[in-house]
């Protein structure tokens, strides 16, 4: 029998060119684009266990392609933002964000009639020490909730929650999901998505999510549109961004098909709206 405790499953939709730290995006002609082909997978499998998800959308992949959100949306899934350019907000002005996210959000209501009420920043780039005012202006543009505040060495806080959260901003609240991690004798393990979630033993993953449904918490999980897609293209990288951005990837979709069957998922939009 599922869990009864609801776990989160959330895909940020973007193509397997949007890496992190690549100081500009590369023309990539349609042909070789990747993530409709990606996100119809995705939409199956999810099918396939009657999950309704939510799907970070990046603003550049919804304009090049005005039919994808449309496709996710009438599977019943929640749109949500993941900013315009997949360029860090600690490299934004709180105006360049505040356009980021308007001009994402404008564009995904257009098309699918959703306005996105969630939002997950590009490589877990928000912080609360050094981009306090994204969470104001998240509060000013009607977001309910944020999941960008991975509990990490690196690329987060290590000493963050790895509990959902209230967080303060401009006189309002605003809900904060972490990404699932493992605490280890080294510290938080990234077994929630990306390069952890297909290295560490597949014991691991299960026994964290069963701790955390243990103490009544959710386990959120996050997924490219990549991970699912072993033989796509690759940007050359160093080896150790090889390793984050494409990394030990080829048995995700049975790891995913694996805990979809042993737990129940929803989509984060439902968590934040049960303890708003
Ligand atoms: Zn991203």
């Amino acid at each position: 029998m599922p869990s009864r405790t609801n776990n989160a499953i959330t895909i940020d939709v973007e193509d397997w060119y949007h890496i992190c730290g690549l100081k500009n995006e590369p023309n990539v002609p349609a042909e070789l684009r990747r993530v409709r082909r990606n996100i119809e997978f995705i939409l199956a499998l999810l099918e396939e266990f009657g999950i309704k998800a939510t799907f970070f959308v990046l603003g550049c992949v919804a304009q090049s392609d005005p039919e994808l959100a449309p496709l996710i949306a009438s599977g019943g899934h929640e749109i949500a933002s993941h900013g315009y350019s997949h360029c860090p907000v600690t490299q934004l002005s709180p105006e360049g964000f505040r356009d980021e996210i308007q001009r994402t959000a404008a564009l995904l209501h257009q098309q699918t009639g959703q306005k996105p009420f969630g939002f997950r920043a590009p490589q877990w780039s928000l912080s609360l020490a050094k981009t306090p005012w994204a969470f104001e202006i998240l509060v000013q543009e009607g977001y309910l909730y944020d999941s960008s505040l991975n509990p990490l060495p690196l690329v987060g806080d290590s000493r963050g929650s790895r509990f959902p959260f209230h967080l303060s901003a401009d006189g309002a609240t605003i809900q904060e999901f972490p990404p699932l991690v493992a605490p280890s004798m080294i510290g938080n393990l990234p077994v929630g998505g990306g390069w952890g979630f297909r290295l560490f033993p597949y014991e691991l993953v299960i026994k964290t999510v069963e701790a955390y449904n243990q103490r009544k918490q959710p386990a959120i999980l996050y997924l490219h549109p990549r991970e699912v897609d072993p033989c796509g293209p690759r940007i050359p990288l160093s080896p150790l961004k090889s390793f984050a951005a494409y990394g030990p990837r080829r048995d995700s979709v049975s790891r995913l098909r694996s805990l979809f069957g042993k737990f129940s998922f929803t989509g984060l939009g439902v968590l934040a709206k049960a303890c708003h």
